[in-house]
């Protein structure tokens, strides 16, 4: 492998400005790195060679004319396979929307074709993001590039294990109640949900529309302060986007936390984690110490209920979004129907795998009439309490910290037949997306066995650079950010 593909986007951007390597070069190298592990590792859908080479040729032609580049020109991208991008299929790896061609750029797909970002392929994933495994894909488990016969987590599964495995150097996903997070801790990167309406969300396969936000994957915080600045903004083409203006996230990331609070969650440092993780909550907190913070700890009396009240509310908001994929307009349609019902029911039950099935009739269900206000009401109740408690919390400090999962990544086929262990593999990051937070994985640590353990940091709405100067100083304080998977 080309050793630059090791390296950060920073440092890749770097070469590039020094002609140590061009765009194409650089490009190249990653779809011959794809070429040689990814049987092994499954991290993509499709490639989009084509489109990402012609984009390479651009940021060579700039660099030729002696151009300034925008930020993150010429870096090797993987794309989610939920966002559209034209010129490739967009899957959501369901086999419904198999055939489906992008019709449209996502605003976030617009905005890396503005800065010249070379987008190399649709990175798989959990089918309609619904998972933590990748393992619900329609087309193909991926595998964790520190060993792979473990899950790479999901439901970015693809988008991680493609920056861990060094396919790529940075990737977007989605983060509807951990999918970001998740898997960058299982695969040993940095991932990071921004704050809810941050980035549009314009063009992503929608899941859970109140709860849904693209966000970034690296190898270092840097980068991923780099990749966020690129892809938010408000956007008129999503409601939900917020008027705010977008900051210069890495101007933040080396300020001085001295003196300030971090608070540690009490309901997730529990005897149910891993010893390991454990240990690498201890470390976490005694290097904000060492960088003079003052630790506190937080009770979230309702983080308990986060699981229940999710899968409420993401499975009313899934029936109702994935209602459109009815054989009519969008994607697969069965064969030789006999009227129009049996064409909507036998599309549907041949189209949507299981998970997606039984999350259509939790939804359904709980947004019945007589179940309505026993359910999806009572729900929304207990969000604004949960909301309620992280504005409380954020009085007393400035970020709030817990491991992203209890524990590290599992083997393949672990927790499939057990619908419920899988669910509760999110129970640090999913109350994060009910209150609107930015958060984000940082490297933390490695199990016995090798595997990488993530730190999850919280911040308020809005924060994301409090955000990146936490991870930063975290990650700058330790080397587990620079230790790559051996694959
Ligand atoms: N694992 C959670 C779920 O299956 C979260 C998924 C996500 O964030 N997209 O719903």
């Amino acid at each position: 492998m080309n050793e630059l593909l090791k390296k950060t986007a920073t440092e890749q951007s770097r070469a590039l400005k020094n002609k140590e390597i061009s765009a194409v070069e650089l490009t190249q190298a990653a779809f011959e790195r794809i070429n040689s592990v990814e049987d092994k590792i499954g991290a993509f859908n499709s490639l989009t060679q084509e489109t990402a080479m012609e984009t390479a040729k651009k940021v060579d032609e700039k660099i030729a004319k002696g151009e300034d580049l925008p930020l993150l020109a010429g870096i090797p991208l993987a794309l989610k396979d939920n966002m559209n991008l034209v010129g490739s299929k967009t899957t959501a790896s369901s086999k419904i929307l198999e055939n489906f061609v992008s019709p449209f750029n996502s605003t976030v797909a617009q905005k890396l074709l503005d800065n010249f970002v070379p987008i190399v392929g649709k990175a798989n994933l959990d089918e309609f993001a619904m998972g933590s495994s990748n393992e619900n894909s329609a087309f193909g488990k991926v595998h964790n590039p520190w060993d792979l016969n473990k899950v790479p987590g999901g439901s970015s599964g693809g988008s991680a294990a493609s920056v861990s495995s060094c396919e790529a150097t940075l990737a977007l996903g989605s983060d509807t109640g951990g999918s970001i997070r998740l898997p960058a801790s299982f695969c040993g990167i940095v991932g990071m949900k921004p704050t809810y309406g941050r980035v549009s969300r314009y063009g992503l396969i929608a899941f859970a529309s109140s709860l849904d936000q693209i966000g970034p994957f690296a190898r270092s915080v840097e980068d991923a302060a780099n990749l966020l600045e690129v892809i938010s903004g408000h956007d008129p083409k999503d409601s939900t986007s917020l008027n705010m203006p977008v900051e210069h996230y890495a101007d933040f990331l080396k300020n001085d936390i001295k003196g300030r609070k971090v608070g540690v969650i009490k309901e997730l440092i529990t005897e149910g984690n891993m010893p390991e993780v454990q240990k690498a909550i201890e470390n976490a907190i005694e290097t904000y110490k060492k960088l003079g913070c003052e630790i506190k700890e937080v009770s979230l009396k309702n983080l308990k209920y986060s699981i229940g009240i999710y899968y409420i509310l993401a499975t009313a908001e899934c029936s109702s979004n994935l209602a459109r994929f009815d054989g009519v307009r969008y994607g697969y349609r069965c064969s030789n129907p006999e009227n129009l019902m049996d064409m909507y029911t036998r599309t549907r039950a041949e189209g949507f795998g299981p998970e997606v099935k039984r999350r259509i009739m939790l939804g359904t269900y709980a947004l019945s009439a007589g179940y309505y206000d026993a359910y999806y009401k009572k729900a929304q109740q207990m969000r604004a309490l949960v909301t309620q408690e992280f504005l409380e919390a954020f009085k007393e400090v400035d970020v709030l910290i817990s491991p992203t999962c209890p524990n590290t990544a599992f083997e393949l086929g672990a927790k499939s037949s057990d619908p419920l262990a899988m669910y509760l593999t999110d129970i640090a990051t999913i109350s994060c997306n009910l209150a609107g937070l930015p958060g984000m994985s940082v490297p933390a640590g490695f199990d016995n066995s090798g595997m990488p353990i993530g730190l999850q940091i919280l911040a308020p709405q809005m924060q994301e650079t409090r955000l990146f100067n936490f991870a930063y100083q975290f990650e700058q304080a330790n080397d587990f950010y620079t230790k790559l998977a051996d694959i």
